[in-house]
């Protein structure tokens, strides 16, 4: 089945042609970040009116690189949450116009599913497998047993991995969004130069926790104003990069262990970075771990992903949307739901 995959839930607009949920034909990103850099942050109201402008050239990008028509599109998948209200808004409107002219059905895909089934794109993952989403907007710890079953087995109490790593570079004035650049710093930096701490590391539960982190990097730069610039800048970036790496891989090694899992998905725009890459690997050859890591393109946000589940749900005619609504928090738990509304 050709799918027609949009993605519109932050400050990246994009589309993609899949077959079959696993053959990416294009895949067409616009990104806003350039934009929002300039006020630090994403503006909501920015997304959404940029997403506008960009949505209708970015779908026909993607079926121009993907040498197919519109009439050949069997089903739209569309990100219906989480995310910007506005933002979604705007995905969801252009899924739904285009599947009225070609009267074909859209179904609404959960950002953060698309992201854990993104590996798929890639090869085959047997189920049940643990996935750890590290975003922008999550930090959370799945049991997945198939697509639509997913069961939360911790989650951050406060800040998310990615809202961590881009509050410490703003606070050491670097742009927005500066998870990419620390990595980067990091990697010229000493890791035990800066102690810092590693919260909830041993608490025996598989939450985390990151906003204490961010407070020892602020107390530190304050003490060390020095520290903002050349070679401590790195030296603070790679221990920085080096606590929230242990942090994950420790909290998820005890997962594995607590529930027998040996398959492995790291997801989500974390898990881009070059640090966490190489833990884990480290952890998955000595613990003898299946690891499955996606290429950069898809850990960061993209619309193939979408199709992945997206593909799922239309050919089972499930979660068809009639309407309008954009779900801007929608827990992965509830997904289950769906399935009963479907029989
Ligand atoms: P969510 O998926 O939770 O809705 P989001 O879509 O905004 O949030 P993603 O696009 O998946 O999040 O990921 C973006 C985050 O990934 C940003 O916080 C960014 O700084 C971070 N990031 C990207 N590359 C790296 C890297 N190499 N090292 C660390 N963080 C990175
Ligand atoms: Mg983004
Ligand atoms: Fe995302």
């Amino acid at each position: 089945m050709l799918v027609l995959a949009i993605e519109s839930s932050c400050d990246e607009t994009a589309a993609a042609v899949v077959r079959d949920g696993r053959t990416v034909l294009s895949s067409i990103v616009a990104s806003q970040v350039a934009i929002h850099a300039e006020y630090g942050g994403v503006v909501p109201e920015i997304a959404s009116r940029r997403h506008l402008e960009s949505v209708a050239p970015v779908v026909i990008e993607a079926l121009k690189t993907a040498g197919v028509t519109l009439d050949e599109i069997k089903g739209i998948a569309v990100t219906q949450g989480p995310g910007l209200v506005g933002a979604l808004l705007v995905g969801i409107a252009a899924a739904r116009g285009i599947a009225a002219a070609c009267s074909i059905p859209v179904t609404g895909v959960n950002h953060i599913e698309a992201h854990l089934l993104a590996p798929f794109l890639e090869q085959e993952i047997a189920f049940p497998y643990l996935a750890l989403v590290v975003s922008g907007g999550h930090t959370h710890l799945y049991k997945v047993d198939g697509i639509g079953h997913y069961t939360i087995l911790g989650q951050t109490l406060d800040d998310a991995a990615g809202e961590a790593f881009d509050k410490v570079a703003k606070l050491v004035g670097l742009p927005y969004p500066g998870g990419a650049l620390i990595d980067r710093l990091a990697a010229e930096g000493d890791p035990v130069a800066v102690k810092l701490p590693r919260p909830l590391l041993h608490d025996g539960s598989c939450n985390f926790s990151f906003s204490g982190l961010k407070t020892a990097v602020l107390n530190w730069t304050q003490k060390n104003p020095e520290g903002k610039s050349g070679q401590l800048l790195n030296d603070l970036c790679a221990s920085f990069q080096a606590a929230v790496c242990e942090v994950l891989t420790v909290k998820t090694w005890s997962a594995l262990e607590k529930t027998g899992i040996t398959r492995l998905v790291i997801a989500g725009g974390v898990a881009c970075n070059s640090g966490l890459r190489r833990e884990m690997s480290r952890l998955a050859a000595t613990r003898g771990i299946d690891l499955y890591i996606p290429s950069p393109a898809l850990c960061a946000d993209n619309a193939a992903m979408v199709a992945v589940p997206g593909e799922f749900y239309l050919s089972r005619r499930i979660a068809t949307i009639n309407g309008f609504d954009a779900l801007p928090s929608w827990p992965l738990d509830r997904i289950k739901a769906r399935f009963a509304e479907a029989t």
